[in-house]
């Protein structure tokens, strides 16, 4: 009998736009041992955050949706439910939460653990950045949804592609965006009384492009990020815009689209920035590594808030607000360069798939290169050659 296998030609890779590509971007040797180690999957502190909040954001709009409950919406009585939830739902995917970030009890009494007292349940970071999230943008963000969750697939031409070498002619690219919102043309942006539309009609770009189009209405993609606002000019602050415009492309293939006219990214950390996340907005304030315009008094605190003391620094909620919204203008120019982009992140993970499959090591295979904090917050430095560098350069002769 005759075994019948499906040709190589077949096998379409398929990559995820956040899962694969920003993740290799982020680190190529980090993103082979979570993805395709024999390693039990890890989960660093931030990845588990941005799990947590998308959870958190989806099921408090299907409660606002479905209850209909006025904010400020109360802490314990309607937000930390869902929290729980959310925190079981990524227990069952065998992700536990960073314990300094979030209090895992929901009674009083239960084990100290890293809460410090038995008074549970803490409000501490995640939880913080949930009722931030949720209070100051879910008045004017919930009503904006039209669908959540929207899945999107398309197919391109694998970079140079190599007949015999390559492992397919076509790779698969696939993403999930979190909020599309549907407007109409019509809509009286300026004189809203709602704070999103109001940031859209102060952007002179997104203003021009609704001018420009004739459809009746227009769709504005939504994404949610569970970290700082990166620093202007950052490798982070520029995968996140081709993120979107990769998402405005695929999404313009599906049947029911209309005009993608813009996108926005809600970087949530902002709203509680932690002393790391201060000491960030500190050095890109000081630099001027930020297209965030900032008030004296703002300006005043930054500059003299020195981190060694210990304070936390309260910033104005106009100013952290300003900081949480990003806009990101969708043009085809910009499209066509954000899909060129990750055609050659494609290329390069094809490249380092196909040298280890031809008995090169790991670590020859995949690179390793990040900025510090991804390595601080990684699982794999202890073996990862990167940190045997450094490791090296501390030691005493
Ligand atoms: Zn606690």
């Amino acid at each position: 009998m005759k075994l019948s296998s499906r040709s190589k030609e077949y096998m379409i890779p398929e990559y995820s736009l956040t899962g694969d590509l920003l993740s290799f971007l982020t680190c190529n040797l980090q993103y082979r041992y979570q993805n395709k180690g024999t390693l039990p999957p890890s989960m660093p502190k931030q990845l588990w955050f941005g799990e947590f909040i998308h959870g958190v954001m989806e099921e408090a709009f299907l409660k606002w949706k479905n209850e209909n409950i006025v904010f400020d919406w109360n802490w314990l009585n309607h937000i930390r439910p869902i929290e729980e939830m959310i925190d079981l739902r990524l227990r069952a995917r065998g992700l536990y939460p960073p314990l300094d970030q979030f209090c895992p009890y929901s009674r009083k009494n239960e084990d100290k653990s890293k809460c410090g007292d038995t008074n549970h349940p803490h409000k501490l970071f995640a939880s913080a950045r949930a009722e931030g999230a949720i209070n100051i943008w879910g008045p004017d963000l919930f009503p904006l949804i039209s669908s959540t969750e929207v899945l999107l697939k398309g197919i391109r031409d694998m970079p140079n592609y190599n007949k015999g070498i390559s492992r397919s002619n076509y790779y698969g690219i696939n993403g999930i965006i979190d909020v599309l919102s549907s407007l109409k043309i019509d809509q009286n942006l300026e004189n809203s009384n709602n704070t999103i539309l109001k940031y859209l009609s102060h952007n002179n770009d997104f203003y021009q492009r609704v001018k420009s189009i004739e459809s009746e209405e227009y769709e504005i993609i939504i994404d949610y990020k569970g970290m700082k606002r990166p620093a202007l000019n950052s490798n982070s602050w520029k995968h996140h815009s081709w993120q979107i415009l990769t998402y405005a492309w695929l999404r313009s293939m599906q049947e029911d689209s209309k005009p993608i006219v813009a996108g926005i990214i809600f970087y949530l950390n902002e709203l509680v920035p932690s002393i790391e996340d201060i000491i960030s907005i500190q050095k890109d304030v000081l630099k001027g590594e930020t297209d965030v315009e900032i008030g004296k008094s703002d300006c005043d605190k930054i500059k003299n808030w020195n981190s060694d003391d210990g304070d936390y620094l309260f910033l104005s909620n106009n100013f952290k607000m300003d900081r949480s919204i990003r806009i990101v203008n969708i043009e085809d120019k910009s499209i066509s360069n954000a899909l060129n982009e990750f055609d050659i992140v494609v290329s390069n993970i094809e490249d380092s798939f196909i040298k280890e499959t031809n008995g090169f090591s790991i670590k020859n295979s995949w690179k390793a290169e990040a900025e510090k904090r991804t390595c601080d917050a990684c699982d794999f430095r202890s073996f990862c050659s990167n940190e045997e560098l450094s490791l090296k350069n501390m030691k005493v002769p």
